[in-house]
């Protein structure tokens, strides 16, 4: 018969092992009660958000996915949201999902979700779609009405509806508010402006170069 693992090495081993486990393997934390809807209004800073008193129903319900959101945007995709933000009893729960319609040409640039691997469900059209690994290597496949594709967890990745019809995914995340952080609108479009000289080298072109790109993610003034 085994002995227990009482030796100190044996237990620090285990230890370690059970930590490991949590905080690497695990996506959003685990929740601690049945429901926990988060109150979208409070001042409190909590990791997420706190739970509110009063809940009904309509804190666990969305109905804007239903219809297309509209795609005339500079990259002819608009996603639509349906995390914490916009259904508050997803707090805690590690879920969400969204909407992603893409006109004719239309694309989904590169962006990532530090919080979430992503899974999407095409409901109508053709799209290309890929992810980046940290090795640089493109996985990329062309999708149809029906099918899914996975895009890891804080990968960089894509869709572009190459077909001559527009296109839509339900994507599901394993996060209530995955992030993104879209490539070009984060290096060009940030606020304060990334120096030039920062993205000069980044990019190895010159200052022309990079001013025409940020002035193209430039926020829209008003
Ligand atoms: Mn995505």
């Amino acid at each position: 018969m085994d002995k227990p693992c009482s030796s100190f090495p044996c237990f620090s081993l285990s230890l370690f092992l059970s930590l490991f486990t949590t905080t690497v393997l695990a996506a959003d934390p685990d929740l601690l009660q049945d429901v926990c809807v988060a109150d979208l209004n409070s001042n409190l800073k909590v990791n997420g958000f706190p739970c509110k008193a009063d809940i009904t129903a309509d804190d666990f319900f969305f109905k804007g996915l239903a219809n297309p959101g509209a795609t005339n945007t500079s990259m002819g995709s608009v996603v639509t949201g349906a995390n914490v933000e916009k259904i508050p009893g997803l707090n805690t729960l590690g879920v969400s999902l969204a909407r992603i319609d893409y006109a004719p040409d239309g694309l989904n640039p590169p962006h990532t979700h530090p919080r979430a691997t992503e899974v999407i469900f095409v409901l109508e059209g053709e799209l290309k779609v890929g992810f980046i690994t940290t090795s640089n290597k493109l996985f990329t496949k062309n999708i149809t009405k029906g099918e899914v594709f996975v895009f890891p967890r804080g990968l960089v990745h894509f869709q572009k509806n190459n077909g001559a019809e527009p296109a839509a995914v339900i994507a599901a995340f394993n996060s209530q508010l995955p992030g993104t952080q879209s490539i070009g609108t984060t290096l060009f479009g940030a606020s304060p402006e990334v120096p030039d000289s920062v993205l000069t080298k980044a990019f190895q072109v010159g200052t022309k170069e990079v001013d025409k790109i940020k002035s193209r993610f430039a926020p829209k003034k008003i």
